[in-house]
C-alpha cells in the first residue's frame, strides 16, 4: 500500500486532496467543491483543476453537479495517507509532547515524504515507545518542557 502511493507519482497536494475528500466523505457520502476549497484554503477554480487531474488518474469521481467521491483506488491511497497522518500526529503529540495543532501541522507535511523502510522504522519505534510507557525505567516520551537548548 505504501509503495502504491509513490508508484502513482502523486504530488503532496494531490495526496492532500485525497485525504480531504476521504475526511469529508466519511461524514457524508459526497464532498463538494466548495467544502474542499475552504478545507484546503484554495480557490474553487484551483479545486476544479486538481479534481480534473485526479479524475484522469482514476482516483476521483467528479460529477457534473459538483459532487466528489473517491474511487476504490483513490480511497485506498487516501486511507494510507490518513493512517500516516494519524501515526505522525500521535508521535509528535504524545511522544514528543507538542501541542495538538503543531503536531497536526507537521504530520500533514511529513505524511507525504516518509514512506517505505523509514515509515516501517517509525512505526516500530512508536510501538516500542507506547509499550515502554509505565514499564521502562526511562519513558521514551518527552515532557513538555524537555528539549535541547
Ligand atoms: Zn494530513
Amino acid at each position: 500500500m505504501t509503495e502504491k502511493t509513490s508508484d502513482r507519482n502523486l504530488t503532496s497536494t494531490q495526496e492532500d486532496y485525497l485525504e480531504a475528500i476521504l475526511e469529508l466523505t466519511e461524514k457524508r457520502v459526497v464532498a463538494r467543491n466548495m467544502e474542499l476549497s475552504s478545507k484546503l484554503g484554495v480557490r474553487r477554480a484551483t479545486v476544479t483543476r486538481a479534481l480534473k487531474l485526479l479524475t484522469q488518474k482514476g482516483l476521483v469521481n467528479h460529477e457534473m453537479n459538483g459532487y466528489v467521491t473517491l474511487t476504490d483506488e483513490g480511497k485506498a491511497i487516501a486511507r494510507d495517507i490518513l493512517a500516516r497522518h494519524e501515526l505522525f500526529r500521535h508521535f509528535f503529540r504524545d511522544i514528543l509532547n507538542l501541542e495538538e495543532d503543531e503536531a497536526d501541522e507537521i504530520a500533514c507535511k511529513i505524511e507525504h515524504t516518509v514512506s517505505g523502510h523509514a515509515l516501517d522504522k517509525f512505526r516500530l519505534f512508536i510501538k516500542r515507545a507506547d509499550e515502554c510507557e509505565g514499564k521502562c525505567p526511562n519513558s521514551l516520551k518527552l515532557k513538555r518542557e524537555e528539549g535541547c537548548k
